[in-house]
């Protein structure tokens, strides 16, 4: 029968500091993955009309250091806001508000 080492909550074997009670309490208290409520901070503004490519301090923040725009699942935008950022995004690099590519 094969010996699996790291199966089960009893790790067995080892002995370099591996706590199995404190590795299960640890899991108790925080997740791995942090469940943020993100809100599209547009509808939280109660953003009128379109959103604005002059308003390239705002769009800066949903461009990545490397110009690629984040994805909504990332900035928890709304798809209707997302939408209107790409264009405003797109317009701003036309206009060299922002950065087409990091050099
Ligand atoms: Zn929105």
């Amino acid at each position: 029968m094969p010996e699996k080492k790291k199966t089960g909550p009893a790790g067995q074997g080892g002995g370099n500091n591996y706590n199995p009670n404190s590795i299960g309490d640890d899991k108790m208290k925080k997740p791995k993955r942090p469940q943020k409520k993100k809100v599209c901070e547009f509808c939280k503004e109660h953003h009128k009309g379109e959103i604005d490519y002059k308003e390239f301090g705002k769009l800066k923040r949903y461009v990545t250091e490397k110009g690629k725009i984040i994805p909504r699942r990332m900035s928890g935008t709304c798809a209707g806001h997302q939408r209107q950022l790409i264009t405003a995004i797109k317009r701003a690099r036309v206009m060299a508000l922002l950065a087409f590519k990091a050099e």
